[in-house]
């Protein structure tokens, strides 16, 4: 039989195209987390994005499709004034913020309306584009998968296309108490457009809960324990919790070169635990609350001064942005206070690093790593938690992980919780994570590992796609 179809919409395609000419370019696949789910599935899978650069001339634009194409991939083109408005504005600015509870932007709640409309009217010209250019591919009994908040008006420009088109959406971040959803003066709208799509998705039950609220009381429709209903038309509403590919971390620990780099960074700490933080240098990860509540287990603890390290890699993000500039130095500052505080000539309790590693270092940064320490001050899921458990089968090392990333809805029960708010816990379980004994940490990496190689991207991707093939079954036996 032939396979399913499968149009994966999201905003970034996962590749990065450099253009080499007028009408040549390059193109390197990225091996995110999504790219990995879905090479493994049993659909004929296309993917529709944005290629993440400015193409205004068509013989660029004709070349680039062309050179996507062999990829799989199928380009949005979007110009410099659109992305600023709908992906750095609507999108980062103000969705992702309030989503992870940090509120609405300053500025747009003192000055008028206007910039909000004019990025709210940018978000949804953007989300038609991308629903141009999925009509234009669609055939009849594909599915069509949404992926995210920028892309929440996308199910409803599909289904005003077809309304028998299958439509899944996917949100990747919190969805948050509808209490902080009320505040977003588009709040409504976005609802209902999502609304539109046979099953919506989120990674733990928390999140759906807090959607179904959202509706409930905004909208006054109805939650079940189904989803949601308006006059009968039901909204499937389930939490789909991501996973990783964990084959392609335990396969990448036997490489060679890995062996070696793994071989070298052993030695180069040798006799001092190591501690591992790796973010994205953003104000939902508490960078600033890891180190502080370090700072404060090295105060307390002066034995443990040159035995242990932190190995921090931040990976820098949005630098255009003040916000951001402003963390960065924030964070720089308090790591320089605490090197020049607790180090010596020859050694310094903390190594901060403004940089990202490639796969191979990353896998053997885990693997070596005595206690990682994840912090955020709310996360979608968090899925560097589950890399180091998957890097970790030799070492067995332990997880510090707050309660407010989704992982401690799964991997709870082996990690260390914590409330990154509450420096003192957090630094007190930096001391019980170091001397944790060997039969404690195997119990709780036994939980942690199964349920890492267990519950993997792949199935996430199928089990989403086959709840939404029988959603549809199922809406069409109730008519
Ligand atoms: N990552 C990477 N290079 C680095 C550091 C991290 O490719 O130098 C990857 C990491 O392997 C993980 C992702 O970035 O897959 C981070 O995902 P996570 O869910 O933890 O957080 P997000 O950045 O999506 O908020």
């Amino acid at each position: 039989p032939l396979k399913q179809r499968l149009l994966v919409v999201a905003n970034r395609l996962p590749v990065s195209a450099v253009r080499r000419g007028e009408d040549s370019w390059s193109l390197e696949i990225s091996a995110g987390g999504l790219v990995s789910a879905l090479l493994g599935v049993e659909f004929e899978a296309k993917w529709i994005g944005w290629a993440g650069v400015n193409v205004p001339d068509e013989t660029g634009q004709r070349a680039l499709t062309k050179a996507l194409a062999e990829k799989r991939c199928i380009p949005v083109f979007l110009d410099e004034e659109i992305v600023h408005q709908y992906y750095n504005g609507y999108s980062n600015n103000i969705l992702w913020p309030l989503f992870h509870y940090l509120g609405l932007p300053q500025e747009d709640r003192l000055a008028t309306t206007r910039s909000f409309q004019s990025q709210f009217d940018a978000y949804k010209k953007a989300n038609q584009m991308f629903a141009d250019v999925v009509n234009q591919y669609y055939e009849e009994g594909d599915v069509v998968w949404c992926h995210d908040y920028h892309l929440m008006y996308l199910p409803k420009y599909l289904k005003d296309y077809d309304s028998k088109m299958k439509v899944g959406w996917f949100l990747h971040t919190p969805f948050p108490s509808s209490e902080i959803h009320r505040t977003l003066p588009s709040r409504s709208e976005l609802l209902r457009s999502v609304l539109a799509a046979d099953l919506v998705g989120f990674h733990t039950y928390d999140y759906a809960r807090h959607f179904v609220s959202a509706c409930t009381r905004i909208l006054g429709f109805e939650g079940t324990p189904e989803g949601v209903e308006d006059q009968g038309k039901l909204t499937r509403v389930a939490a789909f919790p991501i996973g990783i590919d964990s084959d392609r971390f335990t396969r990448a620990l036997e490489l060679p070169q890995v062996r070696n780099h793994i071989k070298d960074l052993k030695e180069r700490f040798s006799g001092r635990k190591v501690m591992l933080g790796v973010d994205r240098l953003d104000m939902i990860k508490g960078i600033p609350q890891k180190i502080l509540a370090f700072e404060k287990f090295l105060e307390e603890n002066p034995a443990w001064r040159d035995k242990v390290v932190l190995l921090q890699i931040a990976v820098p993000t949005r630098t255009d942005v003040p916000e951001y500039q402003k963390l960065t130095s924030q964070v720089h500052e308090i790591v320089g206070r605490i090197n020049g505080r607790f180090g010596t000539l020859t050694a310094v309790p903390i190594h901060h690093l403004d940089r990202s590693l490639d796969f191979h270092a990353l896998c053997a940064l885990y693997a070596i790593t005595d206690v990682a320490i994840v912090t955020s001050l709310r996360d979608g899921m968090n899925l560097v938690s589950y890399e180091f458990v998957a890097c970790q089968e030799e070492k067995k090392g332990v997880l510090i992980l707050s309660e407010f990333a989704g992982a401690a809805q799964s991997l709870g029960a082996g990690a260390l919780l914590v409330n990154p708010w509450n420096i003192t816990e957090v630094a007190n379980s930096i001391g019980y994570a170091l001397n944790m004994p060997a039969d404690e940490r195997e119990k709780r990496h036994r939980h942690n590992f199964a349920h890492v190689t267990t519950h993997t991207a792949q199935d996430w991707a199928e089990t989403f796609v086959s709840e939404l093939n029988d959603t549809i079954v199922e809406a069409q036996l109730r008519t």
